[in-house]
């Protein structure tokens, strides 16, 4: 990424209510854009080589009812701690605390179990929650690289914030672990489309004849990321 951060976050007067803004400096970058990030609940203003600050200003004014509707249309921030309902596989789970318990996090009567000091409940749950969609993304991509006879040289587990998923040439798979809060059946299109890149490079009709051989979820899975994908973004 050529994109870099000018400044760090900072709360904006606009005429339609406060903003949160991220400054961005790309090289890349033809005019100067706008863009809400779900992660950080902030606008980001990336700025093209020679614009300034003040640009910046200018197209946040005029633009400042869509900023302040779609910061307000963001799902609430839902932090790990007692009592939060955390999606598994689309499924929610509430987290309980169990400070006399052993065996760091578990589930057990539909509920995300955590031992341990309160103070560590919160990275433990989401360490906890990278290892279940590391559970549960290998042996699909296994299995769906089976079927197109290829092989996955490693699978990443990340936290990527513009995409779900990526391929890289080599053959590796990276995730975002947040797709593990989703429904099987949009992290299994997630991970056939990873796959598919195995064979093509490329979002081509082959390409996605491919996907289409390996789950019968794409559109709905499209559909579904595209509706509900930003509050992903809002868990921990
Ligand atoms: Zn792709």
């Amino acid at each position: 990424m050529a994109d870099s951060p000018v400044a760090e976050r900072e709360l904006l007067s606009l005429p339609h209510g406060p903003a949160p803004v991220v400054w961005r400096r790309s090289a890349r970058a033809r005019r100067v854009t706008l863009r809400i990030d779900p992660a950080r609940g902030a606008v980001v203003v990336t700025l093209p080589p020679r614009a300034g600050r003040r640009q910046g200003m200018a197209l946040l004014q005029a633009h400042s009812r869509w900023v302040a509707d779609r910061l307000g249309a963001l799902a609430p921030r839902v932090l790990f701690e007692e009592g939060a309902m955390v999606p598994i596989l689309g499924v929610p789970h509430p987290i309980r605390h169990q400070p006399e318990g052993f065996g760091g996090v578990w589930r057990e009567d539909g509920e995300i179990r955590v031992a341990g000091e309160r103070a560590f409940l919160a990275r433990r749950v989401a360490d906890w929650l990278r290892a279940e969609a590391r559970r549960e993304i290998t042996p699909r991509a296994l299995d769906h690289a089976a079927r197109v006879g290829r092989t996955v040289k490693r699978i990443a587990i990340k936290d990527p914030r513009t995409r779900w998923a990526s391929c890289a040439p080599d053959g590796t798979l990276a995730f975002s672990w947040r797709l593990v809060l989703a429904p099987p059946w949009v992290l299994d299109y997630v991970v056939a489309h990873e796959v598919a890149h195995l064979v093509e490079m490329n979002h081509s009709p082959r390409f996605w004849a491919v996907v289409r051989a390996l789950t019968p979820h794409t559109d709905a899975a499209k559909a579904w990321l595209a509706a509900n994908g930003a509050r992903l973004l809002r868990y921990g």
